[in-house]
């Protein structure tokens, strides 16, 4: 029942309606351990706001984030701050997210010393470790961010992010920003790290054909909501809500004959300021009934797993 609303526009003492932006509006999903949950869906859906929010990076308006049973959203920033251990961030924009006048080394080593590794030799044998284990090398840590390619920024982003063993971390469109050739390697070292860390991911794309090889799971997000979730391999073999049909006949697939007819999507993702009433896709749903138009559609299970919020279930 995650809710992250940000105010638009500014309190009037006439007494003028404030208004929200519906981020994130009323989003439920669960990411099993060592899973890799796909969150994907356009640019300005909610999916990051909902990764941010997962780390309190932004505050949630309302609703639970449970994570190992714990309600992260009701924990105060210092309880919270011992807790960001086990959950971390890889940004999509690894330059933006570096800073240019620290080293490598110091930026590794700043998680280690914030969360008290005191001894310096400790820390610099941590970075070199670090450096390794993401296919750079020790004598990295003496350079700067702006010395390095794209992808070997991403690197270094995700060598921060393991600095501290989390447990959860939020790769919020880690691939987004480089170049194709650059992507699978660095999907391939994103699974690789997995596995050797039992790690769990959250994995935000605006792609589906980017997730389709890491996810085990997918959750689908129009406007604030997820409007589809199930098992990776049955979403994509039979997509029901008529967004994902759309989104996944985009994707180009190995096999031409087997591509599914292209299903152009009429206008512009409408602002969630003011989202329409009854299901939010009904201006663009080449499906779209009277009912559509009045009733927000729940959520229910249409196959085993396979959770889709459309009145033609
Ligand atoms: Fe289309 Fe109606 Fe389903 Fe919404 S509920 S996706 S408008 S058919
Ligand atoms: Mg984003």
């Amino acid at each position: 029942g995650l809710k992250t609303y940000y105010p638009v526009g500014s309190k009037s003492l006439l007494g003028r309606q404030q208004h929200f932006v519906k981020a994130v509006d009323d989003v439920s999903f669960t990411i099993y351990e060592g899973e890799t949950f796909g969150l994907v869906g356009e640019s300005g859906c909610g999916k990051s706001t909902t990764g941010r929010s997962i780390l309190r990076l932004t505050e949630p308006t309302d609703g639970e984030v449970l994570f190992q049973g714990e309600n992260l959203a009701a924990l105060s920033e210092r309880e919270m701050q011992a807790k960001r251990r086990d959950l971390q961030i890889i940004f999509q924009d690894p330059f933006a997210s570096l800073n240019p006048r620290m080293t490598i080394g110091q930026i590794l080593e700043e998680p280690l010393l914030v969360h008290g590794v005191k001894s310096k030799t400790e820390r610099q044998r941590r970075v070199s470790e670090l450096l390794e284990v993401v296919g750079l090398h020790r004598y990295h840590a003496d350079r700067y961010a702006h010395e390095f390619s794209g992808g070997q920024r991403q690197r270094i982003g995700i060598a921060r992010a393991l600095a501290l063993k989390p447990k959860l971390v939020v790769a919020d469109e880690p691939v987004s920003a480089l170049d194709v050739s650059i992507q699978s390697q660095v999907i391939n070292l994103m699974q690789d790290l997995q596995k050797q860390f039992q790690l769990t991911y959250l994995f935000i794309a605006h792609d589906l054909s980017v997730v389709r090889h890491i996810c085990n799971r997918v959750g689908v997000m129009y406007l604030g909501r997820i409007v589809e979730q199930g098992e990776c391999d049955k979403l994509y073999e039979n997509p029901l809500h008529p967004y994902t049909q759309a989104l996944l006949s985009a994707v180009p697939i190995p096999d031409p004959s087997q591509q599914r007819e292209r299903i152009i999507l009429q206008g512009d993702v409408p602002s969630p300021v003011n989202p329409p009433v009854g299901c939010a896709f009904h201006p663009r749903c080449p499906h779209a009934m009277d009912v559509c138009r009045t009733t927000r559609p729940d959520f229910r299970e249409a196959h085993e797993g396979q959770l889709v919020a459309c009145h033609l279930y």
